[in-house]
């Protein structure tokens, strides 16, 4: 934890830090409580989409002017079955999803804070049917949503990037927390395709069950990991998150869709 950033990380900020300071939009980290293979933590998910969270923050901070907050990550995720009955993997409901949801943006829509970015980090989330519904609630609140780890081509960073506790979020959870990760107890992440040609060929999508499917619960070999490939992907998903931020928080003089005489 970087007390560097009081001010942009709520983890670390006191009100005084934030007291008469306007801040353009809030960003929440969201991930998951569970397993991840053998060699990373619980929070992987909460700790890898805050710690790009805050890195994106401060470059939007430095390069556009632009003041952003980083909540405390969410914990709770929607689970698979087969990954909710192992230890302390805690699977959370759409519904308590969209209760959280909801009860953020009402706090910050009495606050006179109008946007909100949501940086998934765990796979079995997915925000936008809640999203809908609150574009509806709140038709002057802008809630945009993306998952850190599909902003950029993952095969162009790493050798052999996999679904989870790979490669990819091995490499940058060493980049930003070494000392959370033990290559050497990891499990080869080996996994299973569905035996049904449709469902690989994702004609239809059911939720995988995830002891069926994987032993350690990773899938994807993180052997190949290192945190220089983590910092590379990190570094690039950050800076895209700063510029989006800037973008957001000029919607007011620029408008959100092209204009007739732009084409
Ligand atoms: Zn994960």
């Amino acid at each position: 934890m970087n007390i560097k950033n009081k001010g942009t990380d709520l983890l670390v900020s006191s009100f005084g830090d934030v007291l008469n300071k306007k801040y353009d939009l809030v960003i929440l980290p969201w991930g998951a409580t569970e397993p991840h293979n053998l060699h990373l933590p619980y929070l992987t998910d909460c700790i890898l989409s805050h710690s790009i969270a805050v890195d994106a923050a401060k470059i939007a901070k430095d390069h556009f002017g632009v003041n952003s907050m980083v909540m405390p990550p969410i914990t709770l995720g929607a689970q698979n079955p087969g990954q909710r009955e192992l230890s302390f993997c805690i699977h959370a409901r759409y519904e308590t999803q969209k209760a959280i949801l909801t009860d953020i943006v009402s706090s910050l829509h009495i606050q006179r804070i109008n946007k909100l970015v949501i940086i998934n980090g765990h796979g079995g989330n997915c925000f936008k049917n809640m999203i809908r519904d609150l574009s509806i609630d709140y038709p002057d609140f802008l809630i945009a949503t993306s998952e850190w780890y599909t902003v950029l081509p993952a095969k162009q960073y790493f050798d052999t990037p996999g679904d989870h506790a790979d490669e990819v979020e091995t490499s940058v959870m060493m980049h930003y927390y070494p000392e959370l990760v033990n290559l050497k107890n990891a499990g080869k992440g080996k996994y299973k395709s569905f035996a049904l040609e449709s469902l690989r060929e994702k004609v239809a999508w059911i939720p995988r069950n995830w002891q069926k499917v994987s032993e350690d619960t990773g899938i994807g070999d993180p052997a190949l990991s290192t945190a220089e490939k983590g910092k590379c992907f990190a570094n690039v998903i950050a800076d895209k998150y700063a510029q989006l931020f800037a973008e957001l928080s000029r919607i007011e003089e620029t408008g959100i869709y092209e204009k007739e005489n732009d084409k």
